[in-house]
């Protein structure tokens, strides 16, 4: 797949708002209780782990590890050969993501889409998506300052899925454009919010 280079004017026609947070983890502090009761999958447990016993997602820089900086090498080998940005095996015909309620309308991603049950896990087991009392540390999700970044953590995250994805390099930054969505769940506090809750 070659890169779609986007120009100023598509850049404006899809409402390039900040994107929303996206579900890599730049935690601080002590292990989440979900990391020790939330089963994994087999290709999650095969990553290393960090100090604490994190599973090291494929799409993060890894050595040294560091959760909250998108590997730009591994990103583009990903977006390229359809792998999952957490356990970094091939992916099916469904892509799912994780997004903010920005990234549910403009479908721009920096992270690499996943397998449902490697998102599941995301979204129960990593600090930044499932604990509200995490602090945000907006320089380490960026890796540089990044306008298109949200400063402020989401109240609500989403689970996505789409059938597909193209990729555009918008500003020197490499995105995921998702297409359309199939099928979208709420996400708050690492627990799926059932629909009374909505
Ligand atoms: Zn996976």
């Amino acid at each position: 797949m070659s890169d779609q280079e986007v120009s100023k004017s598509k850049v404006e026609a899809v409402n390039l708002a900040p994107a929303a947070a996206t579900p890599i983890c730049p935690i601080k502090g002590g292990a989440h209780k979900a990391l020790a009761s939330v089963l994994m999958s087999r290709s999650v447990r095969r990553l290393q782990r960090d100090h604490r016993g994190y599973p090291v997602p494929f799409m993060v820089v890894q050595s040294p590890i560091n959760l909250a900086v998108i590997d730009p090498l591994r990103h583009r080998e990903g977006a390229q050969r359809k792998l999952c940005g957490v356990c970094g095996e091939r992916l099916g015909n469904k892509k799912w993501f994780v997004g903010g309620n920005i990234t549910v309308t403009n479908r721009l991603f920096l992270t690499l889409p996943m397998h449902e049950e490697c998102a599941r896990y995301s979204l129960r087991v990593c600090p930044f998506l499932s604990n509200p009392a995490m602090k945000y540390r907006n320089e380490a999700v960026a890796g540089s300052a990044n306008p298109n970044v949200s400063p402020t953590r989401p109240h609500a995250f989403y689970l996505l899925r789409t059938n597909g994805y193209t990729t555009a390099v918008i500003e020197d930054t490499r995105y995921i454009m998702a297409n359309e969505w199939e099928y979208a769940e709420e996400w708050r506090d690492g627990e799926r919010v059932s629909l009374d809750k909505v």
